[in-house]
This record gives structure tokens, sequence and C-alpha cells, in this order.
């Protein structure tokens, strides 16, 4: 009897079957409305712990919990994960064959599955919803619900469709979930999916583990590989291009200098895509380039850093992107370099767009926002938490800018001479070649226009050339600038142009930062190293994971997470008993590899233990 479900036997599910000793956030409280039959509304950040506000649930009422997932490549994994702890649970999609599908319907008709992962166009047709008529159904949970938002970055189009559920299991509990925070994305995710009894979780949208740090140096690459070097000089993680041809760039640029890395974009064939990530997902420190097709759906919890050599086009973009940097909590990077380049094609693929005006007019804010985070003076993370709606807190204290604060100065006569001379040259005329005449560079080009006449001409060798281009890319980004969309890089004045040049109005500007010198030694992000044995016993423990993995064809942390061993290091355990209390480690994965993680502990115990 439903009656009877108590979150004591949640507790106790969570303990003995997922290893973990205690609720987090609010998840009691959300298993508990499930277990009444209410419906439920959940947004936490990635590595929050979403997953379990359903599969709990799932387990332990009647029937078959049918999730909902667009992301057919993660299924495998999650399923797999699940068995590892015992938990009987099978996915339905299209990389399935008619055997294996069979299967998969007779274990539910027997009522042998507590959770069923199955996609959105899977679970629509008519056929499925019918025989799931005829099902005992526990509850849906719907993953990644701002799918469902129209304006969102990962709309799809099937997900406007999921409302059918409300209408014919209407006596079923339906869970929503997603990371994306937004009030807009909130909302709409709750009228179309008709959520509008569903107690609504919000969780604050901070990553606290996550570094942030966004520069916009000249050469993003050899940034990118100081950053590296110094903060992850083996570890895994994605590094985002804008395109393409990028992505291979760099890709070969990072290999040539022996980081093992792989390419990832949609114009790779699906064999080689599939490759590459699972190659990302089943062995240790390798770094995926990537233009944004890949990433979600990667569930991979050790993901050390998300790096950006080009700008996202929006805050909600850049954090989902970055989100997937940490999900096991340990701390990790966001790392971004981007240039003038990239507002200007983005501002460009807007002005070109054939979207509606409305759409438009929502896209550009977005970017704008994201382009204003780029340029902060002050606390990144502040600025994000504000951005969705929540309380900014204090200084983060883990973001670049509270770390090494950037000096700012009155840039504002500056801005004039630099406005001056696009207005002098006619508001034509690109950057660099606007830099020329500002440092009264000698070339044919400028004497053919006669800039060499102009006042302007020679007048700012107060600064290099780098320093103008990074002051053009703050006035680009401040809006008293902008680049015309018709002429590919030529700068224009803007309407906020004329206050600064009437001197009504000053600016304020960064000062162009110098990268930092690699460190040597220890890293600031790196969770810390362990030294000596426990360095060598951490290594055998993480090559007992892979090996243990690849015998049963899964990614190593669905064995054990990086914090589950890192425990085991710790601690030490001599006995199954003290293993069992180790963050990670249920009844099923004692079973199952209990002893063989405690032999190795074993092994690399001192002498002195050993022999007492
Ligand atoms: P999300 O889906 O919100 O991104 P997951 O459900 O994948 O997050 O959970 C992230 C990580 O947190 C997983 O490794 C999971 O095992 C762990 N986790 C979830 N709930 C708890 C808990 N109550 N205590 C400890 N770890 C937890
Ligand atoms: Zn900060």
């Amino acid at each position: 009897m439903e009656s009877l479900l108590s979150t004591d036997d949640a507790l106790r599910l969570l303990r003995t079957v997922f290893g973990h000793s205690a609720f987090r956030l609010r998840q009691d409280e959300v298993i508990a409305d499930l277990l009444a039959g209410r419906d439920a509304m959940v947004l936490m950040p990635t590595g929050g712990g979403k997953s379990l506000c359903y599969q709990i649930p799932a387990m332990m009422r009647a029937g078959v919990g049918i999730v909902v997932s667009p992301l057919i490549a993660l299924m495998k994994d999650q399923v797999d994960a699940l068995r590892q702890c015992g938990v009987r649970a099978a996915c339905l999609n299209s990389t399935l064959d008619f055997e294996e599908v069979r299967s998969v319907e007779a274990a539910v008709n027997g009522g042998r599955l507590d959770l069923l992962y199955v996609a959105p166009e899977r679970l629509l047709q008519e056929r499925t919803l019918e025989w799931l008529g005829r099902q005992t159904i526990a509850l849906f949970a719907i993953d990644e619900a701002h799918c469902v938002s129209r304006w969102g970055h990962d709309f799809r189009e099937e997900y406007l469709q999921l409302s059918v559920l409300h209408e014919r299991f209407s006596s079923v509990p339906r869970i929503a979930l997603t990371a994306t925070a937004d009030q807009a994305t909130r909302r709409e995710i709750i009228t179309r999916l008709q959520l509008d009894e569903a107690n609504v979780y919000v969780h604050g949208c901070d990553r606290p583990n996550i570094r942030y740090a966004i520069s916009d140096d000249e050469n993003g690459r050899e940034r990118l590989w100081r950053f590296l070097q110094s903060e992850h000089p083996a570890d895994a993680g994605i590094v985002y291009c804008l395109s393409r041809k990028k992505v291979e760039e760099t890709a070969e640029w990072l290999r040539a200098r022996g980081r093992d890395a792989l390419p990832y974009h949609a114009g790779l064939s699906d064999h080689t895509r599939r490759r590459h990530q699972e190659r990302f997902l089943r062995e240790e420190g390798v770094v995926i380039v990537a233009t944004i097709a890949f990433g979600m759906g990667i569930d991979k919890p050790d993901v050390r850093f998300v790096a950006h050599l080009s700008l996202p086009k929006s805050i909600e973009a850049y954090y989902q992107e970055t989100g997937r940097a940490g999900r096991d909590g340990l701390p990790s990077s966001a790392w971004m370099n981007y240039g003038l380049k990239e507002v200007v094609i983005f501002r460009q693929w807007l002005a070109e767009s054939e979207a509606d005006e409305a759409y438009k007019r929502v896209e550009h804010q977005k970017l704008e926002a994201m382009i204003g985070l780029c340029e902060l003076p002050t606390c990144r993370r502040r600025a994000i938490r504000a951005y969705f709606g929540e309380e900014p807190g204090e200084d983060c204290g883990n973001c670049d800018n509270c770390l090494n604060p950037p000096q700012t100065w009155d840039g504002t006569e500056t801005a004039r001479t630099a406005m001056t001379c696009v207005s002098r040259t006619g508001e034509r005329f690109g950057v660099n070649y606007l830099v020329d005449v500002l440092i009264g560079k000698d070339h044919a080009r400028i004497r053919d226009w006669r800039h060499d006449r102009l006042e302007v001409f020679g007048s700012g060798v107060e600064h290099s050339a780098p320093e103008w281009r990074s002051i053009f890319r703050q006035l680009v980004a401040q809006g008293c600038l902008r680049v015309d969309a018709d002429r590919f890089d030529a700068l224009r004045l803007t309407d906020q142009s004329f206050p600064v040049l009437r001197g009504e109005r000053s600016l304020t500007l960064r000062r162009l930062r110098r990268a930092a010198p690699v460190k040597k030694g220890k890293s600031a992000v790196a969770a810390t190293p362990f030294a000596g044995t426990d360095e060598a016993l951490w290594q055998a423990l993480r090559r007992t994971r892979t090996a243990l993995a690849k015998e049963q064809g899964v990614p190593p942390y669905v064995v054990f997470h990086d914090t589950t061993l890192r425990e085991l290091v710790r601690l030490k355990p001599a006995r199954l008993a003290d293993m069992e209390r180790i963050q990670g480690v249920g009844e099923s994965k004692l079973r199952k590899y209990g002893e063989v993680f405690l032999r190795v502990v074993r092994e690399h115990m001192p002498a002195e233990r050993n022999s007492g």
C-alpha cells in the first residue's frame, strides 16, 4: 500500500543501494511528494543529485518508473550504473534490436523492472502509449525538462507533446527535472507540461567547486596551453570551439604538444564521434575538443575542466557547458578566452537571421548579458547568481576577479580618441587599421586614404597595439562602438558614443591582463594530490577500477567515483564492514568489489601495519 511508503524506507534504500549516508538538499521532500502521488518540479544544479529524486520512489512505488530523456547516448551508462547498484533498470530506444526490445517489454509486462528509460519520440508512439496504458506505472520522470522551452538552447519538438502524459495517465505522479534555472524557462516548463499542481523545488544554481576565469587575450590557444599545463596537466576535460575547423586545428595542436586530444563535431562520421566519446568516457585524461554538439548528456563525473576558446551565445549556454565540469563536487575549472571576432560573428548572425523580431531581441539581450559577464571586473559568481534571479551573496573568492582583481582606469579620454579615429576615417575600417592609424604606422593603405594627414594619426602612441585592440574590444562590448553587419569588420559609432564624445559620460576600462606565468608545483585548482605511498595506492585503485570497468564494458566511474577512491585512500579500510561506510559503496558494489579493493589497500599498507 502506498500509504505505507515512508521516507525512512527511502533513507534505507539510499544507504543500502547507493551507499550514501544522508539526503542532500531537499531530495527527501521531493521523494516524499512522489511517494504520496504528487507532482514535483526540481531545479537543481548539475551534480546536485537529481536522479535519486525519481530513482528511489520508482523503486518503492508499485510498477515501473518511466524516465523520459532526450539523451539516448547516455541511457546505457545510466542503466549500467543502476544495475551496478543492483537496481532493475533498462532502456528503450532506437539503438536496441527487435529481440532486445521484446525482452525489455517482457520484463515490464512481468513486473520485473523498477526503471525504464525511454526516448521521447519512442514514448509518444501510439503503440508505446497504449502498451504503457496496460501497465502499472510508478511515476513519470521528465529529465532535461528545459527542452520544452522554445527559446531555450536545447528545444525538442517532441517535448511539447509530453503533456499527453498528464492527459492519459492522470493518476500517475510526474516529476520534471532540469539544471537550467532562469525564471522564464521555469514558467514555460510548468505551463507546457501542465505541472500547475506540482511542488516546485528550486535550489541555488551555484557550483562552488568550479573556478571561473574569463580573459580576452589575443592568443587564446597559448593561454589555454598555459592553463592546462599549470592547472590540469593530466586531467580529462572539454575544450569548446565555435567552428569545426577550429576544433580540428586545436585538437591537432594539443596532440602535437603531447595531450591526448580528440576532435568532436557534427562533420565527423557517427562512428568517429562515438569512438571519441567512448574514449573520453572510458579512459583517463582524454581531452575532447568540440563544437557545442558535444556534451549534452555527458554524465562523466570527473571532467576536471571545461575550456571555451570562443564566446558562448548566452549565459545559459555558458553555464550549462561549464556545468559539465566537476559533477563529483571536486575542484574543477571553467576557463574561457574570447575575442572580438566572435562578438562580431554572433551579432552578424543575429542581424541576418530570418527569425522573428521578438526572438531576435531575446537572443540579442542574452548575448549582451554574456558579453557583460566577460567584461565584468568584479566577482563572476555573484553576477551569474544574480542573472539567474538568486541572491548574489558575498564575493566568492574562487573566480579570477576575486583571486586577482583586474586593474581599472578612467578610459574616457582614450575612448574619445578611439571613437574620433573611427569617425574621422569614415566608419568603414576594422580594428587593425584603426590601431595602425592611432599608433601612426607608416603603410601604403593609410597613405592612399590620406589618413596620415589626420590629427588622430599617431595620437595614441602611449598605448601598444595589443592594448589598443583590447580597448576597442571593450568599447564594442560596452556598446560604445558597434561592428557593421554589412561590412564584415568595420567599426561604427553608436548612440552611446556621443555622450562620451561630448564629455557627458565617463568610461571605466580594464587594463590588459598579462598572462600569469606557468606555476611550478602544486596547482591551485587540482584536488589535493596524494603523497608517497598514498599516491601509489591511488594509482593502483584507479588501475583496478579501469580493469573492472573494461571487463564489463562500462565507464570506470560506473564502478566507483573518484570521491569513493579518494575515501579509500584516506581511510584505508581493513574489513568489509569499514568499507561499507564509505560514500558510494552500497550493498551490491560491496559484494561485487569489496574484496578486490580491500586487497589493493592491504598491498599498499606500510610494513609495520602489515606485520602488526
Ligand atoms: P544531477 O542529475 O543533478 O546532475 P546526479 O543525480 O547525477 O546529479 O548526482 C550527482 C552525483 O551526486 C552522483 O555521483 C550521485 O551519486 C551523488 N549523489 C546524489 N545524491 C547524493 C547524496 N544524497 N549523498 C551523496 N551523494 C549523492
Ligand atoms: Zn568571485
